[in-house]
């Protein structure tokens, strides 16, 4: 159901494959398997978690699977964090739209 992206088998701290699925490009923040990356200049490293599940906890954006049932806990919702998130290239990490934007100018870039 959940069609998470397949990591490589490299450990957390590590820079992922060429080919892994669950990087995610350092300028753009989409997968890198999207269009040709060239080279590791935009390689990510593993955190140890799905791109965008910590983005996701952090802003709020967790879908409940059952409403009947309390025990099973909230999935990050993927969905909203692409829609209502955008990359933000100084922190290598999602964040809502605008918020980043203010973070962004004050590093000068
Ligand atoms: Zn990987
Ligand atoms: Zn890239």
């Amino acid at each position: 159901m959940h069609d998470h992206p397949t990591h490589c088998s490299n450990s957390p701290g590590q820079l992922h494959g060429y080919d892994c699925h669950a990087a995610r490009c350092a300028d753009t923040g989409h997968p890198r398997l999207d269009r040709g990356h060239t080279g590791a200049a935009c390689n990510t490293r593993w955190s140890g978690h799905r791109p965008g599940e910590n983005e996701c906890r952090d802003c709020g954006l967790l879908i409940h699977p059952r409403a009947d049932n309390a025990d099973l806990l909230p999935l990050p919702d993927l969905h909203r964090l692409h829609a209502e998130c955008e990359w933000g290239i100084t922190r290598q990490r999602m964040a809502l739209r605008g918020r980043e934007t203010a973070a962004g100018a004050e590093a000068g870039q």
